[in-house]
């Protein structure tokens, strides 16, 4: 890391897709960003300038039909999306300077300056490929809008380039009976003219071989991209990168190409400096003047899943476009956040919903605490476990640390008048602290957020066991009759506590931004950077009263919270979920409890039957349910007035139009359910068991729609 004065910040997160609303991932990611911006602004000088921002990744083909399934502009869309995010980031106390969007004038004119300059730099190839196209909706398909049978197993409807079913990998172009899941038409193959980028240029290569010289990425990081960029003397893997798409599509038109947009992922990365742009013209700055000082940092924190992007599109990009443009510094690449050991299931309603956990009043620090003590700067995912969750804060956060505050101040307020010693900075406890100073401030530098957390708790502990060893209560207890001796001496236990306490609130800081400005606000100091780890609170220095600093978490508020989430999943698709528990259970060691049950079902009576009322229906249309991968709304004539809406979890075995005509056994006196995308008046039945696969019933021909089945 090059530090010249005055130092220039310019960090970021990875813009999230505008598509939907923020995940546990995202708030990882943020806070574990916002934990180094803000040690990086506790140790800046006046002439340096620190940047945090983000954006919202707004283009490409999700954005445009989303909008268009309901009934929006993209734009819309967009503003919608992005209503909802200062919620979570203010909650979250995450310390954005600014929050952009990638549909914003200067991403369209960075993007266009950098893609110009790549062309006129030799970067830029152009050639003519094949590609599905589906002949109803007019455009171009993305492999994740195609589906058919998977041409090594059979299995049907797998996605355009893997089959789910035997992990296959293949072109969209070998898929069997391939059908647009936009329209279920069969798309035909169509050619067009694309644009790349020409990452495999020797140029290119040579530049990113060097670029990872000296250790500056993570060893995983750098590994991996040794094997993309071809160890001593192996060939590249790496290809040329195709950066165009054709209308219609929600993205920014290329240049003199009509007709010709930047592939989403092109103008993504540029956004985060459209967005510190946006920032730096707030006050009358230019990006070219900043990015030219030499004082520049650059730095980029994202997940695993996106490094191929950061760590050779981009960088390459910005090199090649040469000044004002600068190279990042780092990526800091994290790895993902799991559940109790499983990966974050919306449809199973594992997990935690950000947003949830804010409405249901828990406390945002509580989340950042626990995600530093378990944040390293490894690639490795992290797990969150309720039980893990409750005991580190209560038992770690506030019965090791808030305690020593809540011990001391009663003590300093009675016998003293809140008033602290003369002479106790330099006992041996709080001199111990003081001198770990740099080692704390060196692991939070470093992103070694768990060891700093586990050296300050260890703190904590010595400063527990220092109280308890003083015993201050026996001496406080015959106050009246100490001798000046035993009162010096309990007034500087109390005044060693509470400086203690101000270093561990110091060592938090970054990642308790709150909870530290009450400490302070009861300590009675100005806001603290680094430097004052050297600044003791003074002799006979006042403090305020000692107000309550932090709950403890009750574990039935987690309850709450898993809960909730579960409500709202089953909200969003009741039978979806149905029908993902039926696949789980169909797996493995869960086959035989499954089978069980059914050996072993409880009998009902006959009267118990009649209470069902089931009827033939016709299906006379069906369709796919935007936003709902497993559902289909289904129009079904009972022979009543008006045919009834059913929303059926049967999308991955049927497409809507081999429904239409089918009769139906149905479920008619269900009561009515209201889901997210309306509500539902019946139940169609279909038979699933261990093996994969559903099998919607139905009556011999010649029943007709309305007959009673009994
Ligand atoms: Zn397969």
């Amino acid at each position: 890391m090059s530090q010249i004065s005055p130092r220039k910040l310019f960090i970021t997160t990875a813009l999230p897709y505008a598509n939907g609303v923020f995940h546990i991932g995202h708030i990882m990611e943020y806070i574990q960003a916002d934990i180094w911006v803000r040690h990086q602004r506790m140790q800046l000088g006046e002439d340096d300038r620190l940047y945090f921002v983000g954006a919202d990744d707004v283009h490409g083909a999700p954005i445009m039909l989303k909008a268009e399934a309901e009934g929006l502009t993209p734009q819309e869309l967009v503003v919608k999306i992005a209503a909802t995010r200062p919620k979570c980031l203010n909650g979250f106390h995450i310390s954005f300077d600014h929050w952009h969007s990638t549909d914003s004038p200067e991403n369209v004119a960075l993007s266009r300056d950098i893609y110009q300059r790549l062309k006129k730099g030799g970067l830029i190839s152009n050639k003519t490929i094949e590609q599905f196209f589906d002949p109803v909706k007019n455009m171009f398909l993305p492999d994740r809008y195609i589906k058919g049978e998977c041409p090594r197993c059979h299995a049907p409807d797998q996605y355009g380039d893997a089959c789910e079913h035997c992990g296959a990998v293949y072109n969209a172009t070998e898929l069997i009976s391939p059908y647009s899941t936009l329209s279920s038409a069969a798309p035909i193959l169509k050619q067009s003219e694309h644009y790349f980028f020409r990452l495999s240029d020797p140029r290119c290569l040579e530049f990113l071989r060097d670029w990872i010289k000296g250790g500056r990425l993570q060893s995983e990081v750098e590994n991996k991209i040794r094997e993309w960029l071809g160890k001593d003397g192996e060939e590249s893997k790496i290809v040329d990168w195709d950066i165009s798409r054709d209308a219609p599509y929600f993205g920014i038109e290329i240049p003199d190409a009509p007709g010709k947009y930047f592939y989403v992922w092109l103008d993504a990365p540029i956004g985060y400096l459209a967005s510190l742009k946006a920032r730096l013209m707030q006050e009358g700055l230019t990006l070219e003047d900043f990015l030219s000082d030499p004082g520049i940092e650059q730095y980029h924190f994202i997940g695993k899943d996106i490094v191929y992007f950061h760590t050779l599109f981009w960088p390459a990009m910005l090199k090649f476009s040469g000044a004002p443009y600068h190279v990042p510094d780092n990526v800091f690449v994290h790895g993902f956040i799991t559940f109790s050991g499983e990966k974050m299931s919306k449809s199973r309603g594992t997990g935690i919903s950000p947003e949830l956990y804010l409405d249901l009043g828990l406390n945002p620090e509580w989340l950042r605490y626990y995600l530093a003590a378990k944040l390293n700067d490894r690639v490795e995912d992290l797990d969150f476990n309720p039980d893990d969750f409750v005991a580190r804060v209560n038992s770690d956060l506030i019965g090791k640390y808030v305690n020593i505050a809540s011990r001391a101040a009663p003590f300093l307020k009675k016998h003293f008048d809140n008033k602290l010693g003369q002479d106790f900075a330099g006992l041996p406890v709080v001199r111990e602290i003081r001198e770990e100073a740099q080692t704390i401030i060196g692991l939070i530098n470093k992103r070694q957020f768990s060891q700093a957390v586990r050296g300050i708790m260890e703190f904590a502990d010595q400063v527990n066991a220092y109280w308890d060893q003083q015993a201050p209560w026996v001496l406080a207890k015959r106050f009246d009759v100490l001798s000046e001796a035993e009162r010096t001496l309990l007034h500087n236990t109390c005044s060693v506590a509470l400086e203690a306490f101000r270093l561990l609130s110091l060592y938090l800081k970054p990642i308790l931004p709150r909870l530290v400005t009450d400490a302070e606000r009861f300590l009675n100091i100005a806001p603290m950077c680094w430097r004052d780890a050297q600044a003791p609170l003074a002799a006979g220095h006042v403090i305020n009263e000692y107000q309550h600093l932090m709950k403890r978490i009750d574990p039935k508020q987690i309850d709450q919270l898993l809960e909730a989430q579960q409500a709202t999943m089953e909200q969003a698709g009741g039978e979806a979920k149905e029908k993902t528990e039926k696949q789980n259970s169909s797996r493995g060691g869960e086959k035989k409890t499954a089978e069980a049950k059914t050996a072993g079902v409880t009998t009902i009576s006959a009267d118990d039957f009649a209470k069902i009322d089931l009827r033939v229906g016709r299906i006379i249309h069906a369709e796919a349910v935007e936003g709902a991968d497993k559902l289909l709304k289904i129009m079904v004539d009972l022979g009543e007035e008006k045919p009834r809406t059913v929303f059926a979890g049967i999308k991955s075995a049927y497409r809507p139009e081999q429904l239409i005509g089918r009769l139906t056994p149905v479920v008619a006196n269900l009561a009515p359910r209201k889901m997210k995308f309306g509500v539902s008046e019946g139940m169609v039945l279909a038979a699933s068991g261990s093996e994969l696969g559903i099998y919607l019933l139905q009556p011999d021909s010649g029943a007709q729609p309305g007959m009673k089945i009994k």
